[in-house]
């Protein structure tokens, strides 16, 4: 019985990549940790979520790629645990399998006409612009002239970012070329962003939250009554934000091109239109309606998580349920890290600590562990035998480098390539 302890990651956004930084940064127990992740490339949500005019934010990248570098660590990529393999196989390859793959599905809001054409989920909007391989590249055409973002959340704050800021500010981040084009044709002048309760509820980060209110060419306007009656928040986030929302409130507009309008205790409750959207209607506390016009309706209420076939879910909460990190009503060898343990919620730096805990819990019970005989190799060998083209460490450099030689010719850090294909054939030209 060897005494190193083989461990699989499966999701290599940052709370996967956090939990592998863990276990080689501890020498109680000798680790051997292949990070596995459903797309060719690692990263997660810091490279398909994380907007793309955080470029600081982005930047982690470098961090991240740090472990992933790391000797003990191997990169398993384009491989869809539970479809290419399962769970109960990664069991016969390592002792240990913690689960980080985040909380991939929108949320809906239970509303007519949230099929209607022109209504999309905001992670669908994420994912085009993040350029995400998995998306259509025309799957956002951006006519409307007005677009309405449903949601009090930074992820509400991105999207209506995107939508508002002058495209040329994106011409040096890593959006591909088609995004690119179709933010800069965009002849969209209006964005609403609507919220269900008051401003003192709102749950945007104070820096997102003021960085929009800077935007160069666009005017904010926030309704005065709307915050005249807010008491003290006693919550600090809260307060700040309150703040914000009370200096917007006094504004002079500029008369520049782009409008950006917040609705408080509006809450949605009819997407509207025939075939396409039209508006969204809203019910104000008092019992009445308002019609709030746009073609582009963004639901941006939050992420929820999906179930693994063979892994227990608490199907309410939409997580994996753990104690200590440890998947209640699983066998021994199982732990979960990050949104699909927690829920989607936090900054990604929340991620760190709870991967480390998942990992403490690993090494903690690496004795019991090590007792059951693994065949090391097995998972990959499986993959071969299926024709699953995996993507190794080696070969997310290869798209790396792609990716960066393609951004020299707008002067940004990377472009990204947005198809599996050209992904896949940056490795194997
Ligand atoms: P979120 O922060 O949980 O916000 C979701 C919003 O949706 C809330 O305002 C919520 O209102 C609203 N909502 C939920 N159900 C609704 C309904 N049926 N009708 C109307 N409104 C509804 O989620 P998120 O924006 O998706 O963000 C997820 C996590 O990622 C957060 O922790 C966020 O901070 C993080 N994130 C951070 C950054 C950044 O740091 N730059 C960027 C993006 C995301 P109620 O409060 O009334 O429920």
């Amino acid at each position: 019985m060897s005494n190193l302890l083989r461990v699989a990651v499966i999701g290599a956004g940052p709370a996967g990549i956090y939990a592998a930084e863990a276990l080689t940064a501890q020498d109680a127990v000798p680790v051997a940790v292949d990070v596995y992740d459903a797309l060719p490339t690692p990263f997660g949500l810091l490279r398909y979520g994380v907007a793309p005019d955080h470029i600081k934010m982005k930047s982690l990248a470098t961090t991240l790629q740090r472990t992933l570098d790391h000797d003990a660590v191997g990169f398993v990529g384009n491989v869809r645990v539970g479809d290419d393999v399962t769970v109960e196989e990664l069991l016969n390859d390592y002792h240990a399998v913690i689960f980080s793959f985040g909380a991939a599905l929108d949320r809906r809001l239970g509303i007519p006409g949230e099929d209607l054409i022109g209504s999309m989920p905001a992670t669908d909007f994420v994912a085009w612009y993040s350029g995400h391989p998995d998306t259509a590249t025309d799957a956002v055409l951006l006519t409307a002239t007005s677009a309405v973002v449903i949601g009090l959340g930074n992820v509400a704050l991105d999207v209506a970012r995107v939508l508002a800021r002058n495209a040329e500010e994106f011409s040096t981040t890593d959006v591909p070329h088609h995004v690119l084009d179709v933010l800069r044709a965009s002849p969209i002048t209006d964005v609403h962003i609507v919220g269900r309760r008051g401003p003192e509820h709102a749950k945007f980060t104070i820096k997102e939250l003021r960085e929009m209110g800077e935007l160069d060419g666009v005017d904010v306007f926030v309704d005065p009554a709307d915050v005249a009656d807010v008491a003290e928040p006693e919550d600090k986030a809260a307060r700040r934000n309150v703040e914000v929302f009370r200096e917007w409130a006094t504004r002079a507009p500029k008369g520049v091109s782009r409008r950006l309008y917040m609705h408080f205790h509006s809450r949605p409750a009819e997407i509207l239109g025939e075939a396409d959207v039209t508006g969204l209607r809203v019910e104000r506390p008092d019992g009445s309606s308002e019609t709030i016009p746009g073609q582009l309706v963004l639901r941006s209420v939050g992420y929820v998580g999906r179930a693994l076939p063979g892994v227990p879910f608490d199907a309410e909460a939409n997580v994996i349920p753990t104690e200590a990190s440890r998947v209640v009503g699983a066998g021994p060898g199982q732990y979960a890290c990050g949104w699909i343990s927690r829920g989607a919620t936090g900054v990604i730096g929340t991620n760190r600590s709870d991967a480390a805990k998942a990992a403490a819990a690993v090494i903690e019970d690496a004795t019991e562990l090590l007792q059951r005989d693994v065949t090391p190799g097995s998972a990959v060998a499986l993959l071969d035998e299926r024709g699953v083209q995996h993507v190794s460490l080696a070969g997310w450099h290869a798209i790396d480098a792609a990716e960066i030689k393609l951004g020299e010719a707008r002067q940004a850090a990377r472009i990204k390539l947005s198809t599996r294909e050209e992904l896949l054939t940056a490795i194997d030209p």
